[in-house]
C-alpha cells in the first residue's frame, strides 16, 4: 500500500467523469466476505469500489447489499455464492488462500486490471484527489509535518476526500509495481494455456472422428476384440474433451451460475 499517515477530512471530491477517465478501466464494485480481508486494499488501490462484510454479519445481508449496491460478491464460501447466483447476484468464489492466488483469480474471471489507479482510499474506500504544489504547501504549514519536505523528485501526494489520508509513492511502491508485474505475467500465461486448450479441443474432434471410423473398419472387419478397444478409445477421447472444455470455460470470465 502507498505509505499513509492519519489527518484531518478533506472536502474536495473528484467526480466520476475523473474516476473513468483511466483508460480502458471496467468499473466494477465489490463486496468481500471476511475471510478476504487482504484483497480489500488491493482492489482499491487498482481503483474498484470495495467493501468488505462488517463483524457478525450475516450471509443475507451480504446478499442484500450486493443486490441493492450492484456488487459483485466475492466469497471463500461456496454455498453463499451459489445461493447469490441462485437470487440473481453475480457472485465469484474465490478458492487460493494467498492474496496474489486471490487477485489472480479476479483478473482472470472478472477481468480486474491489476494496475495501481490512484482514485480511491485504500483504507475507507472514498474517493483519493491529488494535491498540487500549493496544497501540499498549505497541509504543511497546517503542520503535517510527516509530508517530506522538498521531496527529492516530484513526487505526487493524494489525500483522501473522505477520511482525509494522504498518500505517496512510499516505500513499499516498489512491492506494489512487483506485485502487478507479478501478475500480469500470471495473465499472459493463463491467456497462453486458453490457447492450448483451445487447439487441444478443436484437435480432438478430428481424432475423435479418425478413431469412431477405425472402429467401425475394425467392426466390419469382423473384428470384434479390436472393436472393442478402439470404442474405449473413443469413449476416453469424448471424456477428455469433456475436461478440456470445462478447464477452458473456467479459464474464462465467469458469467453463469456455474462454479
Ligand atoms: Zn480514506
Ligand atoms: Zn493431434
Amino acid at each position: 500500500m502507498p505509505t499513509s499517515q492519519s489527518s484531518e477530512p478533506g472536502d474536495t471530491r473528484i467526480t466520476i467523469s475523473n474516476i473513468c477517465s483511466v483508460q480502458g478501466f471496467k468499473m466494477m464494485r465489490f463486496i468481500l466476505d471476511r475471510m478476504l480481508g487482504r484483497m480489500r486494499s488491493w482492489l482499491r488501490l487498482f481503483g474498484y469500489d470495495t467493501i468488505y462484510a462488517e463483524e457478525g454479519e450475516e450471509d443475507g445481508t451480504l446478499f442484500l447489499r450486493a443486490k441493492h449496491e450492484g456488487r459483485i460478491l466475492l466469497s471463500r464460501d461456496k454455498a453463499l455464492v451459489e445461493r447469490c447466483r441462485r437470487r440473481g447476484v453475480r457472485a465469484v468464489q474465490i478458492r487460493s488462500l494467498d492474496i496474489v492466488g486471490q487477485l489472480t483469480e479476479v483478473m482472470i474471471h472478472l477481468g480486474v486490471d491489476p494496475s495501481p489507479k490512484m482514485i480511491r482510499c485504500t483504507l475507507c474506500n472514498d474517493q483519493i484527489k491529488r494535491l498540487n504544489k500549493d496544497e501540499l504547501e498549505a497541509l504543511r504549514e497546517e503542520g503535517y509535518d510527516y509530508i517530506p519536505v522538498s521531496p527529492p523528485d516530484d513526487r505526487e501526494f493524494w489525500q483522501c476526500t473522505g477520511c482525509g489520508q494522504v498518500f505517496w509513492e512510499g516505500g513499499h511502491w516498489e512491492n506494489i509495481r512487483k506485485t502487478e508485474e507479478l501478475l500480469r505475467r500470471r495473465y499472459m500465461t493463463a491467456e497462453r494455456l486458453r490457447h492450448k486448450l483451445e487447439h487441444w479441443i478443436e484437435h480432438s474432434e478430428g481424432h475423435l472422428e479418425s478413431y469412431r471410423k477405425a472402429m467401425e473398419e475394425a467392426g466390419d472387419l469382423g473384428l470384434r476384440d479390436v472393436q472393442d478397444d478402439l470404442k474405449q478409445a473413443v469413449q476416453a477421447m469424448e471424456d477428455a474433451t469433456g475436461w478440456l472444455m470445462s478447464a477452458l470455460k473456467r479459464l474464462k470470465m465467469e458469467d453463469s451460475g456455474e462454479g
